[in-house]
C-alpha cells in the first residue's frame, strides 16, 4: 500500500538506490535483505492489471513460483522477481510493457533460462517477462526457405519440423534440445556447426520486436538487405536489452548430400589444435571442428558412453557436402592429422555412431558434475592460430593454482570454453576458480580475442566490458540502447560494465555528485 503511488514510489526508490550505492553501507544492507523485502511483491492493482492483460493463470507472484526464476544458468546470482508473467500473443506482450514502461517497471526477458553468463537473472526491482507460452511454428515456407517462429519455439523443433524434406536449422547450441530461438536471437548463439553456417545471426532475416514503451516495430523481414540502419543486426546479440523478440524469421538450409565424421586422437590439446589451424589452411572448411581434452573425455565417458579413444587431445572433424568432394576432403584431413601427430583415427561409420559421437560433445558441460562438484563455464575467443600456445598458457596456470581446467571448445573458431573445477566445500576455493577462469579471459584479450564467443555478456562479465572496449566505444553502445530503451527498463543493470546512478541521464555517462565527492564508488 504504502508503495502505490508511482511518483512516490519513485522518489523512495532513488533514494533507497543512493543510499544502495554509498560504499560503507552497501555490502551490509544487501546481505539484511531489507531494501528487497521492501519492494518484494507488486502492489495488488497492479497484479490484477497484468492478470487482465495475459490470464489470471500466467502471472506468478508467490514465492514458491518465483523461486524457478531466480537464476538461469549462471548460478552464481540469485534475485527473486517481484513477479512473472507470460504472456502468449504480441498483444499481450504490449499490454504488459506498456505496464512497465507507465509504472517505471524495469523487466528482464527470458526464454529458457539456459544462458550460461545470467542475462535472464532478475533484477531486484522488476518482473520477468517468460516467452515460454509462445512457442508456435508460425510459417513455414520451403519455397523460400524460411521459417517464421514465435520465440518461445526450442531451437532443436525448427528442424525437427522441416527435416521431413531435408531441411535444417543451422544455428546448434550444445544446449539446443532445451534453449529458445528468442534466447538464441538475443545472444547470438553459436554452436559446433556455425564454422561452416555462420552465427543466429547469418540465420535470422527479420524480428518483430517489443519496443520498452510498448511500440511494436519489424526489423529485417523475408527478403534480403532492407534499406536503412541494419537494426535487425543491432537487435541480435543485444541479450534482452532492447526490448522483446515476439515473432522471428529464420533461414532454414537444405541437408548436404554426405557427412562424414572424423575423430583423431592427438597426444595433447596443443597438438589437436596445430591441426585444426592446419586443416584451415589447406583451405578445407569443415562444418565443425571441435576439441575435448582429456578430462572432458573422462567426464563425457561417465556420462553417455560415446567411446572416445582415450588421449590427451581428441579432434572431431565433420565435413559435410557432396559425397565426391568429401571424400577427397576426409582423405586430405586424415593425412593432416597424421601428420601432425595422431596416434588413432576413426570415422563414425553409422548415423547413430555419429549421433553418439555428438552425443557426448553436447553433454560435455553437464557431464563435469560426473568428475567435480562445482565448475565455472567460461567463454573467450582467441586468434584460432594462437590455439596452441593459449592451450599451454592455460595448462600452466591451472598446475600453479593447483585447480583442474577441463576443455571442451569450438575450435575451428578458437571459442575456447575452459572449465574451472572446483569445489565450493573448501573455503577460498570458488574465489580461486574465479580469478583463475577471469585470467583467462584476460589472456584471450591479451592475445587479440574477446571476452565471450557466445554465451554473452550479462550479469557475468559486464565488469570485463571495459578491459575490451575503450570509454568512446562503450559510450556509443549505450547510446544505442538510449535510442531503443531511453528509461532504462529492458533488462538493466546487465552487458555494461556500472549500474548508472540516480540523477543520471541516460546516453554519455556523467558522474553523479556523490561519486565525485566520493561517497559513492563505480562498481
Ligand atoms: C549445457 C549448456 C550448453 C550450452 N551450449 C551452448 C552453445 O553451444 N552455444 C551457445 O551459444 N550457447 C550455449 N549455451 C548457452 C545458452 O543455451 C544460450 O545462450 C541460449 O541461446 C539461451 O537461450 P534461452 O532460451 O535459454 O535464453 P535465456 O537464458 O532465457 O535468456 C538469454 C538472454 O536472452 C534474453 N532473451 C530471451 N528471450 C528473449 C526475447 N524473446 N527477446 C529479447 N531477449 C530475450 C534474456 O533476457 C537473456 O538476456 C549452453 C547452455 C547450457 C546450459
Amino acid at each position: 500500500m504504502f508503495f502505490v503511488a508511482s511518483a512516490f514510489r519513485r522518489k523512495v526508490w532513488v533514494s533507497l538506490r543512493v543510499f544502495f550505492v554509498a560504499s560503507a553501507f552497501r555490502r551490509k544492507v544487501w546481505d539484511c535483505g531489507l531494501l528487497y523485502r521492501a519492494m518484494a511483491t507488486l502492489p495488488a492493482q497492479l497484479l490484477d492489471e497484468l492478470r487482465a492483460i495475459v490470464g489470471r493463470d500466467a502471472v506468478l507472484f508467490h514465492p514458491e513460483d518465483l523461486r524457478t526464476y531466480e537464476s538461469d544458468g549462471w548460478t552464481a546470482g540469485r534475485t527473486t522477481p517481484r513477479a512473472v508473467v507470460l504472456p502468449t500473443s504480441t498483444g499481450q506482450v504490449q499490454g504488459v510493457l506498456r505496464v512497465c514502461h507507465r509504472e517505471r517497471i524495469p523487466f528482464v526477458p527470458r526464454g529458457a533460462g539456459t544462458g550460461l553468463s545470467g542475462g535472464a537473472l532478475p533484477v531486484y526491482d522488476g518482473i520477468v517477462v517468460s516467452l515460454a507460452r509462445m512457442n508456435r511454428i508460425l510459417e513455414v515456407d520451403f519455397a523460400n526457405a524460411r521459417v517464421v517462429v514465435e520465440p518461445g519455439v526450442i531451437n532443436l523443433d525448427v528442424t525437427g519440423r522441416v527435416a521431413g524434406r531435408e531441411y535444417f536449422y543451422a544455428p546448434d547450441p550444445s544446449s539446443q534440445s532445451v534453449c529458445s530461438i528468442g534466447g538464441n536471437v538475443a545472444e547470438n548463439s553459436g554452436g559446433a556447426h556455425c564454422l561452416k553456417y555462420g552465427f543466429t545471426t547469418t540465420h535470422v532475416l527479420g524480428l518483430e520486436v517489443v519496443l520498452p514503451d510498448g511500440t511494436v516495430v519489424h526489423l529485417g523481414g523475408k527478403t534480403l538487405d532492407a534499406p536503412g540502419y541494419d537494426l535487425m543486426g543491432v537487435f541480435v546479440g543485444s541479450e534482452g536489452t532492447l526490448g522483446l523478440a515476439t515473432k522471428v524469421t529464420l533461414r532454414i538450409v537444405k541437408r548436404p548430400e554426405c557427412v562424414q565424421t572424423l575423430l583423431a586422437a592427438f597426444p595433447t590439446v596443443s597438438h589437436a589444435s596445430d591441426a585444426v589451424s592446419s586443416v584451415i589452411a589447406a583451405g578445407i572448411l569443415a562444418s565443425a571442428m571441435e576439441i575435448m581434452d582429456a578430462l572432458a573425455i573422462q567426464a563425457a565417458e561417465a556420462a553417455v558412453h560415446p567411446n572416445y579413444p582415450e588421449c590427451g587431445g581428441l579432434l572431431l572433424v565433420e565435413l559435410d557436402g557432396p559425397i565426391a568432394e568429401v571424400d577427397g576432403q576426409v582423405r586430405q584431413t586424415e593425412d593432416i592429422c597424421r601428420e601432425k601427430g595422431a596416434t588413432e583415427m576413426r570415422l563414425a561409420r553409422t548415423d547413430v555412431e555419429r549421433g553418439l559421437v555428438w552425443k557426448g560433445r553436447k553433454a560435455a558441460f553437464a557431464a563435469m558434475g560426473r568428475i567435480a562438484p562445482n565448475y565455472i563455464v567460461q567463454d573467450g575467443v582467441i586468434p584460432r592460430t594462437t590455439l596452441p600456445e593459449v592451450m599451454r598458457e592455460v595448462e600452466r596456470l591451472s598446475a600453479e593454482t593447483g585447480l583442474k581446467v577441463a576443455n571442451v571448445f569450438h575450435a575451428g573458431d578458437g571459442n575456447l570454453h575452459p572449465l574451472v573445477l572446483y569445489d565450493r566445500r573448501i573455503p577460498g576455493q570458488y574465489a580461486a576458480a574465479e580469478a583463475l577462469s577471469t585470467r583467462i579471459l584476460e589472456l584471450c584479450v591479451e592475445k587479440g580475442g574477446s571476452i565471450t564467443g557466445e554465451h554473452g555478456v550479462g550479469e557475468e562479465k559486464k565488469l570485463m566490458m571495459a578491459t575490451m572496449f575503450a570509454e568512446p566505444d562503450l559510450q556509443t553502445m549505450q547510446r544505442v540502447r538510449c535510442a531503443f530503451d531511453p528509461l532504462r527498463l529492458s533488462n538493466p543493470t546487465k552487458v555494461f560494465p556500472r549500474p548508472r546512478l540516480c540523477g543520471d541521464r541516460p546516453g554519455e555517462y556523467a558522474p553523479h555528485a556523490l561519486e565525485q565527492a566520493g561517497v559513492a564508488e563505480r562498481f
